[in-house]
């Protein structure tokens, strides 16, 4: 491995750009999400930052079902990350549409029809610890080495 690829590899492991959708969701996962934010979990002190804007972020979170009116828009967002990139589905709702996958449902699960995803937390909610090690784990699974692998 080349010394750009070392380089790149520890700015990207200290240095993840996070950015948020809620395609159908209760709120609950939201709420976890949020946590991690919050003092007692400090994503920040983990080199985890967040952003509203996805052209900025390395990695997209999903929470929720997906309803019919993220069709087009969730491929909108997912187009605007640079790469490297992944998403990680939060929680039970974009892994099996949890309480709303019902037969007749309105909802349209799992988003990994829609968008390619690289790490289910699954849980109703899951622990923001939990939601930390998924992003975490992305250093070595999804960015480390990434240009390298690209040849
Ligand atoms: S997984 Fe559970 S807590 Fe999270 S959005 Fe779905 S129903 Fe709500």
């Amino acid at each position: 491995m080349n010394l750009l690829q070392r380089i790149k590899d520890l700015v990207r492991s200290r240095s993840i750009h996070v950015s948020y959708v809620d395609v159908g969701s209760c709120n609950g996962c939201d709420i976890e999400v949020l946590a991690c934010l919050a003092p007692r979990y400090d994503i920040e002190q983990y080199g985890i930052y967040v952003h509203n804007n996805p052209r900025e972020a390395d990695v997209l979170l999903v929470v929720g079902a997906f309803t019919p009116g993220w069709e087009e828009k969730l491929g909108s967002v997912w187009d605007k990350i640079p790469e490297p990139k992944a998403a990680i589905a939060i929680g039970n709702c974009p892994i099996s549409g949890c309480v709303f996958g019902r037969r007749g449902s309105y909802v349209d699960p799992p988003v990994s029809k829609h968008i390619p995803i690289a790490a289910e937390v699954p849980g109703c909610p899951p622990r923001p610890t939990e939601i930390l090690a998924a992003i975490l784990s992305l250093r070595d699974t999804v960015f480390k080495g990434w240009e390298a692998r690209q040849r």
